[in-house]
């Protein structure tokens, strides 16, 4: 006889972690099937650094900041982990409306400061801003890692099972198969099985190539949002002072040529630097499974240049480097639906992080039936006929 679980969560980075922490909580019985370990060291969600902010110019994503803070709040009194540490968040160039943001933080009811460029050189002189600048003192820097760990400790203590180095090979129907029970049977790459009442998949950069090996109802797959999965690369600068460590800031600059961003390395840089990389800077894949983890040096010296133009206060060479996946889709929203009880996350576009304990509540809510869920993230049209 197959394993047998109501809610199977394939995928355990920040989004299925979240899940599985959601779903146990609420009584539900959980397993989580996992390829490698949770927060893969090839996924989105390794590692000590990602920014947390609340600016963004649609606010109804700041809204969902504020209430992912609540539950990043509980989580991090939960588990006793410093999850968030605090730095603020500039924003700044010609590209970024600083004082758009200003007005969307300023609606929210969110503590923030529009300086001049002078201003914010005087406050920070390790970085060369070419124009006004928005800062958030709320903003700070998520351990990932340490996120991911902590909810997947929140699901097994509320009964949920783990299995590692279990690669979902292919869902089936149950029910369509004629066996007379309702749900799905998933396959791992060596033949094991796991039936499932439910099922999520939070597979990240893995998602496109998964798609066409899950039974979904091909009207549903037709209207998904095209999924493309970028090889980020991202680069540590050390400190020129040492002593400037605890004052820098993380920060978002839309320069006219290059869209960098940049936050305190943390326990990936040995506290010694700053991570800085180009948006949507890596080259695309077809797939999680075609990356190489190799970095482009066309894009090390686009960084590079970056760092000797606009960060003052940094070393000019990289002393460490690591790539990191992008699953986007076209509008940077997130993908969250739905169908014949199976919920397909895709909660990344190079954003997704701070809102993990969220998509989390949302995929929960949504993967057993609530009405709660946000609806501008289920794009596909034949979904809504099974909602
Ligand atoms: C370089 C970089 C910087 C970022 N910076 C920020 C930031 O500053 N702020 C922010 O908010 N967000 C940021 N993000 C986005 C954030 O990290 C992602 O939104 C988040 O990590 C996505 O998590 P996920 O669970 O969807 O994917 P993943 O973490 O990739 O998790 C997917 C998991 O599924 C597993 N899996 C895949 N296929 C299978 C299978 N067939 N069977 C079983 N398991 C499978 C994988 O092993 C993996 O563990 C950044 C992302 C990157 C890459």
């Amino acid at each position: 006889m197959p394993d047998s679980s109501d809610y199977v969560v394939v995928g355990s980075g920040l989004a299925g972690a979240a899940t599985a922490w959601q779903l146990a909580a609420r009584g539900h019985q959980v397993t989580i099937l996992e390829r490698n370990v949770p927060a893969s060291h090839d996924g989105s969600s390794h590692g000590s650094a990602r920014i947390f902010r609340y600016a963004y110019p649609d606010p109804f994503y700041t809204q969902a900041v504020l209430e992912s803070k609540a539950l990043w709040d509980g989580l991090a009194l939960d588990t006793a982990a410093e999850l968030i540490t605090p730095a603020g968040a500039v924003d700044y160039g010609p590209e970024r409306n600083p004082a758009l943001l200003a007005g969307v933080l300023a609606s929210a009811g969110i503590d923030h400061e529009l300086l001049s460029a002078a201003e914010a050189r005087t406050r920070w002189p390790q970085i060369a801003f070419d124009t006004e600048v928005l800062w958030h003192p709320g903003a700070g820097v998520i351990d990932a890692e340490a996120a991911v760990n902590a909810m997947v400790a929140l699901a097994v203590g509320n009964g949920a099972e783990v299995l590692t180095g279990w690669s979902l090979s292919r869902t089936d129907r149950l029910d369509s198969g004629g066996q007379g029970r309702s749900g799905y049977r998933l396959t791992s790459a060596t033949g094991d099985t796991v039936d499932a009442g439910n099922v999520v998949i939070s597979a990240g950069g893995w998602l496109p190539e998964l798609l066409g090996r899950l039974s979904l109802p091909s009207g549903f797959l037709a209207g998904l949002p095209e999924i493309t999965v970028r090889q980020e690369q991202a680069f540590h600068f050390r400190y020129r002072d040492p002593v400037s460590a605890g004052q820098w800031p993380t920060f978002i600059h839309k320069a006219a040529d290059i869209q960098a961003y940049g936050l305190p390395g943390g326990r990936d840089a040995g506290f010694a630097g700053q991570k800085v990389a180009e948006y949507n800077g890596g080259p695309l894949i077809p797939s999680a499974a075609e990356q190489t983890g190799i970095v482009d040096p066309a894009n090390r010296e686009r960084v590079v240049d970056y760092v000797r133009r606009y960060l003052p206060g940094l070393d000019t060479e990289p002393y460490a480097e690591t790539t990191c996946l992008f699953t986007n889709t076209p509008n940077e929203d997130f993908l969250i639906d739905r169908v014949d009880n199976l919920t397909i996350l895709s909660p990344c576009s190079g954003h997704g992080a701070k809102f993990a304990p969220l998509i989390g509540q949302w995929a929960a809510d949504l993967a057993t039936g609530s009405a709660n869920f946000p609806q501008r993230f289920r794009s596909s049209t034949t979904a809504a006929s099974s909602r």
